[in-house]
């Protein structure tokens, strides 16, 4: 079932399937690749294959040992392809479901090689967005590295970007797993390079733990606890290596490292790694394997407190019980948007939510007057939070399609040290 791409390639047999299109073995004048054809609702738009073109340079120009080349793209009738070196090997999420979790000198190892890869991108102006196990591809036939790991290479530059189209993002709500988005593009701001080490540092604590450190439950809720939650440490973990991590995972992008600090530390670890088997760490408290009706029975219920006595805890309770169809209780999607004077009551629980005019100042005697109705208020606040989350990724979505009209130039604020997307 050979298929022709364009004039010079030709593929032959489907690798996989992915949420932007197909990725087929190719053959081109070079020999054999990798060809993502993007999935036919995306081809035909019009803007999208525009900004595609656009694209082109900077994701032809990226060259480096743990980034999948792109070879070519591809526009021909209703096709729209990326033509992409062939990786032999396997992507390190089915990895990470093979053996749950990785011993620490092979996870560093990966995320030491992910962060080369970054600082090259990073350096070109160039910014993933969507660092995940799935976008890290494992060369099979590279060499063998620390602790028995292959070459890692990072794949899908641009293509989030091009994806998260905001007209497309609306009609479809096909927003990725929120397990990696960076504080503040749920607050808003444009993605810069800082949201990809982010991104990385939970991709090295997931190699480690076999979870992520904010996942789990609704997606709101994982959104809530990035903005206020810090990352709970893992048992065993060299402390050089916690400490990289909690400073990669920082609220405030300022303070992460930059790639090719994080690279250059990660490989300094290695040798103290070495030989050491993986964490032993408790499994995550699993909110949608909760039985129904076992907790969260209504937004009065303990869950705040005690989601499942003796349970592992995985960061804070979801705000809607995983799974459960909507009913007329308190829920996200049937609530209505909470007033200033509730957002305010729920502060505590948002700490970024504005106190309104004429709301009670904490320990006054109004306050003190709320309090039988505070429980109530934590939970519209923390639901306030997933829903001023919402809103932020809608208009980080929003904004992101006008960073591929700009110049890398017009998207830096004039700080060469915030490399964007062009
Ligand atoms: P998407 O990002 O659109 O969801 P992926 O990039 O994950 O799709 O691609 C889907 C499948 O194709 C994956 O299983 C991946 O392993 C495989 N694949 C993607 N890129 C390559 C490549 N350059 N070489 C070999 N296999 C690839
Ligand atoms: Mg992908």
């Amino acid at each position: 079932m050979a298929r022709k791409i364009g004039s010079r390639y030709t593929a032959h047999q489907i690798l996989g399937r992915g949420s932007a299109g197909t990725v087929w073995l190719g053959e081109g004048p070079e020999g054999p690749v990798a060809i993502k054809l993007l999935r036919e609702d995306l081809a035909s738009d019009q803007d999208l294959v525009g900004r595609f073109v656009q694209e082109r340079t900077a994701l032809l120009s990226l060259d480096h040992p743990n980034v999948v080349g792109v070879r070519d793209l591809v526009v021909d009738g209703n096709d729209l392809a990326l033509v992409m070196d062939l990786v032999r090997g396997t992507d390190v999420r089915t990895r990470l479901e093979r053996e749950r979790r990785l011993a620490p000198e092979a996870a560093v190892a990966i995320a030491a090689d992910v962060a080369d890869g970054l600082a090259a991108a990073h350096a070109a102006g160039i910014v993933h967005r969507d660092v995940k196990p799935e976008n890290v591809l494992l060369d099979m036939q590279g060499p063998l590295g620390p602790g028995g790991s292959h070459p890692a290479l990072l794949t899908d530059f641009g293509v989030a970007k091009l994806v998260d189209s905001p007209r497309r993002t609306r009609a479809t709500k096909v927003i990725g797993t929120p397990d990696y988005l960076a504080p503040e593009i749920i607050e808003g701001l444009p993605p810069r390079a800082a949201v990809d080490i982010y991104a990385l540092a939970t991709v090295l604590y997931e190699l480690l733990a076999g979870f992520t450190p904010f996942g789990g439950g609704h997606p709101g809720a994982v959104l809530r606890r990035h903005v206020t939650e810090t990352v709970v440490p893992l048992p065993g973990i060299p402390d050089e290596l916690w400490q990289l991590i909690v400073q990669c995972l920082a609220k405030a992008p300022a303070s992460r490292l930059r790639a090719s600090e994080m690279a250059a530390r990660l490989r300094e670890q290695l040798p103290l790694l070495a030989g050491m088997p993986p964490l032993d760490v408790d499994e995550p408290y699993d909110p949608d394997a909760a039985p129904a009706g076992d907790t969260y029975e209504d937004e009065h219920s303990d869950a705040y407190d005690q989601p499942n006595p003796g349970a592992p805890r995985r960061g804070a309770v979801p705000l809607v019980p995983g799974g459960a169809t909507d009913s007329n209780r308190d829920t996200h999607t049937s609530m209505r948007v909470p007033g200033p004077d509730e957002l305010a009551g729920g502060a505590r629980g948002t700490a970024r939510a504005p106190r309104a005019a004429g709301a009670p100042r904490p320990g006054s005697a109004r306050h003190k007057a709320a309090a039988d109705a505070r429980r109530r208020r934590l939970t519209l606040g923390a639901a306030a939070v997933a829903l001023v989350a919402a809103v932020g990724v809608g208009s980080w979505l929003a904004t992101s399609g006008d960073d591929a009209d700009a110049t890398p130039q017009d998207n830096n604020g004039g700080n060469p040290t915030a490399p964007v997307s062009p």
